[in-house]
């Protein structure tokens, strides 16, 4: 018998610039050599200063390492201080980002306090004021990043493109011998908005390594289209995301899959799941899924791995998958104090197994594992740690004694 070398699948680098979004002391490196950052955004009315500055804080505990608030109104953007502040004395420092359109010319240059508050601007090429005005009142919001040195996402949206620009390409596609489908003039649009405003940003005196690019839509087969190109095409920092990914199971699906072809190729350099919230679900389930995303490739750990079986046959009753949710939630529950408390426990890897099939293998894989009894089996749950039986857990309380094994370890380990 012969071993033949197996190529190990690894994401690929791509060189982008780097750019720094900071509030005051507290910066975040996006693109270059960073980690693949995680996005969010909030879905309160700006104005409420103390709703969205709470939904930031939870938004960052979960895992948002920049949060995007949207500034519409004279009223929201005379907020963003206060919500500022507001986050600053929760001791919550996480970079805000302003979401502008049509007016955010206007708002940035009559509200300094808002300018200055926000560590980042997202400007959309396709809003920015039609004809003349476009260049200029571009120009006023770049203007403001400069002045005040901040970050500036140009992100173009297929939902809201410019559309003279649109029309030219079209005139120019229907002119070919061999037009082009619509869809590839759609393509050509998106990454021509996208780049061309941003040559324009740098004429004006932004330095390019401040500039990010975003060409959002929201089929999974055109934003892998998409991003390919732009790709080819700069070396600003991306941000990735699928635009109106929908709901639940669907956006979730979506997004994972758009996101992982992509940014196993190296291309997404912050990225956001743009997911509609069930109702009553947690803002915060779009950056849970985000980090799952980027944990699942192996770029980064957020949350100490819980490895469950998916039952079968031989599990025929419940416990153990109320375990395996128990200690899921439980370490998640526990990740916002641990982060500090514990450097390097998110790499932590538990198993969950319900049978004695692939139980003590996948547990010995794991950092602790447990490997519950099945049916027909003695009712002992061997427990193993680092690779070698440790104990055998027995009776009624196997869980909350399991529960206390990991504590145990992680405060041995990582304490
Ligand atoms: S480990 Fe056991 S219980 Fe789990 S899926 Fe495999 S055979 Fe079924």
């Amino acid at each position: 018998m012969d071993v033949k070398p197996i190529a190990f699948a690894v994401p690929s680098v791509r060189n982008t610039l780097q750019a720094r979004v900071a509030w005051g002391e507290h910066v975040v490196t996006v693109g270059g050599d960073a980690p693949v950052r995680v996005q969010s955004m909030t879905n309160t009315d700006t104005e409420d200063v103390i709703g969205t500055a709470i939904q930031v804080k939870e938004l960052a505990l979960a895992g948002s390492e920049l949060v995007r608030i949207t500034v519409n109104t004279p009223e929201a953007a005379q907020a963003v201080p206060h919500i500022r502040e507001q986050l600053d004395r929760m001791d919550v420092h996480v970079p805000l980002i302003g979401d502008f359109h049509y007016n955010g010319h206007r708002l940035l240059t009559d509200y300094p306090e808002c300018a200055k508050a926000l560590s980042k601007y997202r400007i959309n090429p396709g809003n920015v004021g039609k004809g003349d005005k476009h260049d200029k009142q571009f120009g006023q919001m770049i203007e403001a990043a400069i002045r005040y040195d901040k970050a500036v996402r140009i992100g173009v949206n297929w939902g809201s493109m410019d559309q003279e620009l649109l029309a030219d390409l079209m005139d120019a596609n229907a002119k070919r011998p061999q037009p082009f489908e619509a869809k590839q003039v759609m393509y050509e649009a998106l990454i021509t908005s996208a780049v061309d405003s941003a040559q324009l940003a740098e004429k004006m005196g932004l330095a390019p390594q401040q500039i990010l690019l975003s060409c959002k839509v929201s089929s999974v087969q055109d934003l892998v289209a998409v991003y390919r190109e732009l790709a080819k095409r700069c070396n600003y920092a991306l941000h990735l995301g699928l635009t109106e990914a929908g709901m639940g199971v669907r956006g979730t699906v979506a997004s994972a899959t758009a996101l992982s072809i992509l940014l196993q190729e190296g291309i997404g350099d912050t990225i956001r799941v743009s997911l509609t919230p069930e109702p009553g679900e947690s803002r915060t389930q779009e950056v849970v899924i985000a980090a799952e995303i980027l944990q699942a490739l192996g770029m980064r750990s957020f949350v100490p791995s819980v490895t469950a079986c998916p039952g079968c046959g031989r599990t025929t009753s419940t416990t153990f998958q109320e375990m395996a949710k128990s200690i899921d939630d439980y370490l998640r529950g526990q990740m916002p104090v641990w982060k500090s408390k514990y450097p390097g426990v998110e790499a932590l890897k538990v198993a969950v197994m319900g049978c004695i099939v692939n139980g003590p293998g996948e547990s010995k894989h794991a950092d602790i594992g447990i490997s519950l009894p099945g049916s027909g089996e003695a009712p002992a749950a061997p427990v193993f740690i680092d690779g070698e039986k440790a104990m055998t857990l027995r009776g009624e309380h196997i869980a909350q004694e399991f529960h206390q094994i990991v504590e145990n370890y992680i405060e041995k380990r990582f304490g």
